[in-house]
């Protein structure tokens, strides 16, 4: 079961994760990540290096949780593939303590290659 990035990444972006996948499954937006759920192996090497624990498991996931995964899905094939840290959005320590519920409205569309 692949690994979800929720709507915490939204602007924050911190790309520390991207890095470490082996597969380079993580592709990027205008102010989050996403992760390509047909791409990634499981290996959950990632979710320990996200500073805001914005990474989880799709079994993890609650139920308010689970469109994240519909989102990861559809953006992985829209947005750019990233497989270097780019650093945080400058907005990234105001935002980081908001919920992924709180973000989700923030999100953009837009890819951020
Ligand atoms: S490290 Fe966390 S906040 Fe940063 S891009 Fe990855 S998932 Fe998003
Ligand atoms: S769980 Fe592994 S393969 Fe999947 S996105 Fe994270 S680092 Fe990449």
């Amino acid at each position: 079961m692949p690994f979800v990035v929720t709507g915490k990444c939204i602007k924050c972006r911190y790309t520390d994760c991207v890095e470490v996948c082996p597969v380079n499954c993580f592709y990027q937006g205008e102010n989050m990540l996403v992760i390509n759920p047909d791409e990634c192996i499981d290996c959950g090497v990632c979710e320990p290096e996200c500073p805001i624990e914005a990474i989880k498991s799709d079994e993890e996931l609650k139920p308010e949780e689970l469109h994240w995964a519909k989102i990861n899905q559809k953006f992985s094939g829209l947005w750019p593939n990233i497989q270097n840290s780019v650093g945080p959005l400058p907005e990234a320590e105001a935002y980081a303590n908001q919920s992924s519920e709180d973000k989700k409205p923030l999100l953009s569309e837009k890819s951020g290659g």
